[in-house]
């Protein structure tokens, strides 16, 4: 006889936490890919930098087929890059507020620990529970 199962979701394998602390290197804001911005995060953007959504588009986005993206100066550094300094920090984008908590890093061990050769802050210092992982992921 056979016997079928259901399979379960398996427990996610950083269900005990997992370390994490930003060092400011500034490393994911050089060359890392591209970064989406939603029409929420447009409105919210340009608020905080004071301009209009023209002057958003205009200045640091560029339109996709898919939506927004921020532009990049010329070493590749994210257009908000100043310096080392994130000019839109208290207003990034859910992209950049959820790092290094994304679903593709967060797959497996190994895809975390790969992604730790380019973010110095994985695995180091705090410890964040796998609820707060979660919640982080959301925001
Ligand atoms: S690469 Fe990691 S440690 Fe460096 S700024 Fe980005 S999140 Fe922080
Ligand atoms: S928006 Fe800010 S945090 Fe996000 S990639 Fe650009 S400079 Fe870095």
């Amino acid at each position: 006889m056979v016997v079928h199962t259901i399979k379960q979701n398996p427990e996610p394998w950083y269900r005990e936490g997992l370390r994490f602390e930003c060092v400011q290197c500034g490393r994911c804001c050089r060359g890392q890919g591209i970064v989406w911005i939603s029409p929420e995060e447009c409105n919210t953007i340009a608020d905080f930098l004071g301009v209009s959504q023209d002057v958003l588009i205009r200045e640091y986005l560029l339109e996709c087929e898919h939506g927004f993206v921020l532009r990049d100066h010329l070493d590749m550094s994210c257009v908000m890059l100043q310096g080392d300094r994130c000019i839109i920090y208290p207003a990034r984008p859910l992209q950049c507020r959820s790092y290094p908590f994304w679903a593709e890093i967060l797959e497996s061990r190994e895809s975390w620990l790969s992604e730790a050769s380019r973010c110095p802050g994985i695995d180091r210092g705090r410890m964040w529970s796998f609820r707060e992982i979660r919640e982080r992921m959301l925001r």
